[in-house]
């Protein structure tokens, strides 16, 4: 492309010609249907629960209902809105961590520690739906990794909450955690339903379910595994899973033990 009085390396200015660029578009495009379907997403799962607030509350103003149905009500009233609020929390956290600023508090980690964090903030959910938690832990010289302690945690809880939610009762979670010369590698096994193939390149993305009603009936946002994506790249890592049909899955976390720096979003895209 040439522009009016452009120099030319030889110096000599051009006096003449056409500019013409070309912008692949495409992209822009894609990232435009991203957006746009996101914010649908959004005001979607938000609407979900509104709309049974709303309801419900509007019958229990109207008053004429038993007591036994105030009280049944009143649970879905405060179901819903505990919905809301996890959707709400998993936005902002999503949003904190495209503006990088968990950057801010890196901190060596003992495997151990990490893993116990993890179990101690789950433990009430296997509990309550009588899933066996158990955990292994080898970290032959003991050097630990450098993390964000609460993001990778976080991390952890989202994995093995969804292990928990997708298992049947009595069956086993099982949290592993390993350390080799450069890398850390935290795995978390269940025994549940699995996740068909054909699903399973899909289901990082936000508010991607295999099933929405099991989801949403276990209070699932849909934004866990996303989530987890964004902490594991911010270490520098990978997040994969392997999953068989009414088996079980396991998802693995491979991230380096040194960073200086958290990763920054070079390409945003990749993680949408
Ligand atoms: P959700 O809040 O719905 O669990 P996630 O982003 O954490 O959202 O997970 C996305 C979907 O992936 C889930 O709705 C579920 O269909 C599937 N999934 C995630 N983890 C598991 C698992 N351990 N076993 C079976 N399905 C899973």
């Amino acid at each position: 492309a040439i522009v009016p009085g452009m120099q030319e390396e030889s110096g000599k200015a051009v006096t003449g010609g056409i500019l013409i660029t070309f912008t692949d578009i495409t992209e822009l495009k894609r990232l435009e249907q991203v957006r746009k379907d996101f914010v649908a997403n959004v005001s979607h799962e938000l609407k979900t629960p509104l709309t049974a607030i709303n309801g419900f509350s509007e019958t229990l103003l109207g008053g004429m209902i038993s007591s036994e149905d105030i009280g049944l009500f009143s649970k879905i009233i405060n179901r819903n809105a505990r919905q809301m609020q996890g959707i709400i929390d998993d936005l902002l956290l999503l949003a904190s961590l495209e503006d990088d600023h968990a950057a801010l508090t890196m901190k060596r980690c003992t495997l151990e520690e990490l893993v116990k964090e993890t179990c101690e903030d789950t433990s009430y959910r296997a509990n309550s739906r009588s899933v066996i938690l158990t955990t292994t832990v080898h970290d032959e010289n003991g050097r630990g990794v450098m993390v964000n302690p609460s993001l990778l945690v976080q991390a952890l809880v989202n994995l093995v909450i969804n292990a928990i939610t997708y298992s049947e009762p009595g069956s086993e979670v099982r949290i592993k955690a390993e350390g080799d010369q450069d890398t850390v590698t935290f795995s978390v096994m269940d025994q549940g339903s699995g996740i068909p193939e054909k699903h399973l390149t899909r289901i990082f993305e936000r508010f991607y379910r295999v099933d929405k009603a099991r989801s949403r009936n276990q209070g699932g946002t849909g934004l866990g595994l996303s989530i987890v994506k964004h902490v594991v790249s911010m270490h520098g890592g990978q997040v994969s899973v392997q999953s068989v049909e009414n088996l079980g899955s396991t998802f693995t976390i491979t991230i380096p033990r040194e960073q200086k720096f958290m990763q920054s979003f070079k390409d945003k895209s990749e993680l949408i």
